[in-house]
């Protein structure tokens, strides 16, 4: 049983519903076709808006606005400090908002609001803050090359980004995107997903109001398979970054072959997460518990495989599943809610087949494995323990609150099971010893590894995938890479041959 939040307390006021429509050129729209589709609230099940559901006419017009705002507007000309500064300008307008796109995203997506007030939004801004940093710095180099010329690099923005983002950190991804592409020159095309549109139109309109010229942020809410196929296929847009599920990555690796996209993959993980019996066990077990379980478990470098060390494996494994048991589910706007509902339907569908699985194949239920109430997609913080590699709870990114604890031996056996999957996003190990601590951040298989913490992110720390994890980075220098192209400028120095 997971605990429950009292029905009685006072809610936060909702927040309004002003953008609804498609973004193009800084106009807002209806989609060519007249459709449109409703985003739900998971905690009620009830529909909040009907939102424009862009297809691929809507797209096409987004694209030519993006592509002329690259090819002759403002934006990739003017002084690189001018573009940083607008966007401060942007995250100063986010600032102000702070409480009601909290709500919003609260709303939407179903996250505590406290998350989203306290967690999302900062992160968000300081995604934002560092990149409008990096505007005016970034650099090419004086290259010595043979001969009597002078070599140079430009570091000069890709063009068109086209950017495909998931449900489960709206505003945040939505920073990570917008940020590098900004501050490197880039005019976007964004899909948010069907299940969240809501706070990534309300950061356009910010953007425009903060001064971002029109045409350089376009958004087109809309299905996958109709909008965001649109957005890879299209020949205006060249460059492609997408977050979401490894199914999707792989249609979309298809789809972008024709033009010979530039393609930036952050997908799914099934991220080990070691504990050392000489680990500070207090700090580990917080690790543990809140690795799995934050954003009702929709992360996608979740600590989902908890690796105990044998010698205390039955007393820690005690702690976690208590403080699963504890944690509190319910209204997203209760300030004592620590999980809301999941995302929506398909998702609580798959995480409760997850459950069935593990319980089928034979591993213990220790907390959890039940649905929450009656209505809304909540789902008990679930514990597995007894599990085996073998089982699909421990290969299968589940992206819920469902936790399977495996118990090793020694430092060679947990690092060759840790890496045996076709994931590598993150991990994390906890020990006191030193020496072990970096002999095993560099033996594991994985993008970002966490010692003796869990999911501490910051905007200048690179973050991306090992293997089918996903490729290219996000944050931090690196992240500016994909939206960069390199040129070459090599100048003869010979004097010239004048008649
Ligand atoms: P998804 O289908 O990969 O969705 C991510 C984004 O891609 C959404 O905007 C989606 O549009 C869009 N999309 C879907 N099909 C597309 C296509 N053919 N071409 C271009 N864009 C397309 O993920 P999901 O269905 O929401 O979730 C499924 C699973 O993916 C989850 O259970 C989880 O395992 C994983 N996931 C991972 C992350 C992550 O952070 N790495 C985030 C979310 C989900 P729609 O809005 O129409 O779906
Ligand atoms: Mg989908």
């Amino acid at each position: 049983m997971a605990t429950a939040v009292p029905p009685q307390a006072p809610r936060p006021p909702k927040p309004r519903i002003s953008q609804t429509q498609l973004f193009i050129d800084g106009q807002w729209t209806p989609a060519r076709s007249g459709k449109t589709f409703t985003t739900v609230d998971p905690a009620t099940e009830e529909a909040i808006a009907d939102v424009a559901e862009g297809d691929a006419a809507d797209v096409d017009a987004a694209v030519r606005a993006a592509r002329r705002a690259f090819d002759e507007g403002p934006w990739p000309r003017m002084n690189a400090r001018q573009r940083g500064r607008l966007m401060l300008r942007l995250c100063d307008l986010i600032e102000a908002e702070i409480d009601e796109l909290a709500a919003l995203e609260s709303l939407d997506n179903g996250k505590p609001y406290a998350d989203a007030r306290n967690i999302d939004i900062p992160l968000a801004l300081e995604c934002l803050r560092y990149y409008a940093g990096w505007a005016d710095k970034i650099q090419g180099a004086t290259i010595p090359v043979n001969g009597d010329y002078f070599c140079y690099t430009r570091r000069e923005p890709v063009g068109v980004a086209g950017q495909v983002i998931p449900w489960n950190f709206p505003i945040l991804m939505v920073a990570w995107k917008w940020g590098p592409a900004l501050a490197a020159g880039c005019t976007i095309v964004m899909k948010p997903a069907e299940q969240t549109p809501l706070t990534c139109l309300r950061l356009a309109r910010l953007a425009q109001k903060a001064g971002i010229p029109d045409g350089v942020i376009n958004v087109v809410p809309g299905f996958g398979p109709t909008a965001g196929a649109a957005v890879v296929r299209h020949p205006g847009i060249d460059k492609v970054a997408f977050t979401g599920s490894g199914e999707t990555a792989r249609i979309i690796m298809g789809q972008a072959s024709d033009t010979l996209k530039r393609l930036t993959f952050e997908l799914g993980g099934k991220s080990p997460n070691i504990v050392f019996a000489d680990a500070d066990l207090d700090a580990a077990v917080a690790g543990a518990h809140l690795g799995i379980h934050l954003n009702q478990g929709q992360c996608c470098c979740a600590g989902s495989r908890l690796f105990v060390e044998d010698s205390i494996h039955d007393a820690f494994v005690e702690r976690v599943v208590e403080l699963s048991r504890k944690r509190r589910v319910g209204d997203p706007f209760h300030p004592d809610t620590e999980q809301g509902p999941q995302v929506d339907r398909a998702q609580f569908d798959k995480i409760m087949g997850y459950i069935e699985s593990g319980k089928r194949e034979g591993a213990t239920c220790a907390a959890g494995g039940k649905r929450h109430g009656s209505k809304g997609f909540f789902i008990e913080p679930t514990v597995f323990t007894n599990v085996a590699d073998t089982m699909a709870i421990a290969r299968e990114e589940i992206f819920g609150p469902v936790l399977s604890i495996l118990r090793f031996k020694d430092a060679d056996e947990v690092i060759r099971r840790a890496n045996a999957t076709d994931y590598g996003l993150a991990a994390a190990v906890w020990t006191r010893d030193v020496a072990r601590a970096h002999d095993v951040a560099r033996r594991l298989r994985a993008g970002t590894v966490w010692v003796n913490c869990y999911d501490v992110f910051d905007a200048a720390a690179p973050f991306g995938g090992f293997k089918q994890s996903g490729f290219g980075r996000e944050l931090g220098e690196r992240g500016l890479d994909p939206y960069l192209e390199t040129k070459t400028v090599t100048v003869s120095l010979a004097p010239h041959s004048r008649g």
